[in-house]
């Protein structure tokens, strides 16, 4: 028995329930089709974590065959050429990756080939998540209170053992695929950073689990540190899985060897990947429109200029430019900047944020349509249990309260790093001694600000109370 098993955002070895169901019944042949439209950075990570993936399958005698066509069409021919009875996979929730799924199914039956699916992404499937009405929830803490009186997420199953692939069909290259930068190539920095694969995973969660997340409820907001668990691009591609996650963090609560408050918190924030899947599962539409319909009205403004001063770090807001420039260099940004520099594309240059939510999506390593949807409806006020509107993120005063000292700052804006902290979130306000001390030339070597916040702000709100009573 020769079963198929069709990867996608499942790329890993250790409880993989598709993987190991079809190990249990014999031959396996995993395949991975390329994705059409993942961002430069996704690709990127994509490359190495397809590379180390195949390694590792390698290893066992197991080929991974990569593939590229309409997945639908490619699945098909390639039961024909193994004669295949049996296509297994792992569910992805996005609407697309239902519909491929349930359409998938469907070509199948209609062939007499066995299908079954897997959930390999979530704590608990979404369709099972209602409220007393049986409708599904719309805000968080009850949604997330729910899950975690019924969550009984089934047993790990670990690394299968595999029998030798006997068929002679050949893998794409992966170099054929093009998914490395080239000219220029943009990605030292994120090289600096990220070991992308389920072996880089698994360290990374160890070193988390065993000591980062001691400070992580107190220390999660403060960008210049690193006090998360930076598993995001890991768990967006699937390199490690979330009830592993669970498992071993309910363990080590309970036999101390960390804290309850710091480990609920963290497994809170796993709670917020599961809300945000939950919602593209029973709201699909809010990939594209605003969850709350008032804001289809919205007058949002176009403005280029602003749009790329922002994606280039320029915006004279430091905190701002820092978290850009972070994001530029290494595929990532910290969480609490993220909201910052969102709020400020979003309400201080009245801009979509769908275009902030595009920029997002070809830059992160952890692009996730599912996290990306929900946090950008999430800062402009449209999406469910949404941060309202009117409270507007002050882009200095987060500086300062967040980045006391300014390290974060001075790490990815060099161009401040000698000025004194107390202008270090508003350089316009200090003195031309200090700036030539400092070595800051406004307008020359470091922008003005594109917008004045008081304004911005004001403008904001007129916008915002054009469209609520509507
Ligand atoms: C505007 C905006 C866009 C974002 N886009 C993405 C995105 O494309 N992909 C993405 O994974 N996260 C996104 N986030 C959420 C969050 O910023 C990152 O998940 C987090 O910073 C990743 O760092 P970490 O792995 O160290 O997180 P930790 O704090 O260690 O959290 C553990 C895991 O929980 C999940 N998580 C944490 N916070 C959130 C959240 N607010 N919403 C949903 N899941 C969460 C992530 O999978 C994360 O890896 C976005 C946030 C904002 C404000």
């Amino acid at each position: 028995m020769n079963t198929i098993v069709w990867l996608r955002e499942d790329l890993r070895l250790f409880d993989n329930p598709a993987l190991h169901y079809a190990a249990s019944r014999g031959e396996v042949t995993p395949v991975f089709i390329f994705p059409e439209s993942l961002g430069g950075a996704s690709y990127w990570w994509l490359h190495y974590s397809l590379e180390k993936l195949a390694l590792s399958f390698a290893e066992q005698g197991v080929v991974l065959l990569l593939r590229t066509g309409d997945p639908l069409t490619v699945l098909m021919e390639l039961c024909n050429e193994l004669d295949t009875q049996s296509l297994v996979w792992n569910r992805v929730y996005s609407p697309e990756g239902i519909r491929l799924g349930s359409d998938l199914k469907e070509r199948l039956n209609s062939q007499g080939i066995e299908s079954t699916s897997f959930n390999a992404q979530l704590l608990i499937e979404p369709t099972q998540v209602l409220n007393k009405q049986g409708a599904p929830f719309k805000v968080f803490t009850p949604f997330w209170r729910h899950c975690l009186a019924s969550l009984d997420p089934s047993s790990i199953v670990g690394v299968p053992d595999f029998i030798k692939t006997s068929h002679s069909i050949e893998s794409e290259p992966l170099s054929s695929w093009g998914l490395l930068p080239e000219s220029p190539d943009w990605s030292s920095g994120l090289a600096e950073r990220w070991t992308p694969g389920e072996d880089g995973a698994q360290l990374r969660w160890q070193h988390f689990i065993e000591s980062t997340i001691s400070r992580y409820k107190d220390g999660r907001d403060i960008p210049k540190e690193e006090n998360t668990s930076m598993l995001s691009p890991h768990l967006a591609f699937g390199e490690i899985s979330p009830k592993q996650i669970w498992f071993d963090t309910q363990q080590a609560m309970v036999s101390r060897e960390i804290d309850s408050d710091n480990g609920n918190k963290f497994l809170s924030e796993m709670g917020w990947r599961e809300y945000s899947r939950y919602l593209l599962v029973h709201f699909p539409h809010i990939i594209s429109q605003p969850f709350n319909v008032k804001f289809a009205n919205f007058p949002w403004q176009d403005n280029p200029s602003l749009l790329l001063a922002w994606q280039q770090g320029q915006t004279g807001y430091p905190l701002v430019d820092a978290g850009m420039r972070e994001l530029w260099a290494t595929g990532y940004m910290h969480n609490r900047v993220r909201m910052v520099a969102a709020s400020f594309l979003i309400k201080h240059c009245m801009t979509h944020w769908q275009e902030g939510m595009n920029w997002f999506w070809d830059t992160l390593v952890d692009a996730d349509i599912a996290n990306n949807t929900a946090s950008w409806q999430w800062v402009a006020g449209c999406g469910t249990d949404a941060s309202p509107y009117f409270r507007i993120f002050n882009p200095i005063l987060q500086g300062e309260r967040f980045d006391k000292d300014g390290a974060y700052i001075k790490k990815w804006v060099p161009e401040l790093a000698q000025l004194d902290v107390k202008f270090i979130n508003k350089p316009w306000e200090a003195d031309p001694i200090s700036l030539q001390l400092a070595g800051v030339r406004l307008g020359d070597n470091y922008p003005w600000p594109v917008v004045d916040h008081k304004c911005a702000r004001e403008t904001a709100l007129d916008a915002y109370k054009s469209i609520k009573g509507s």
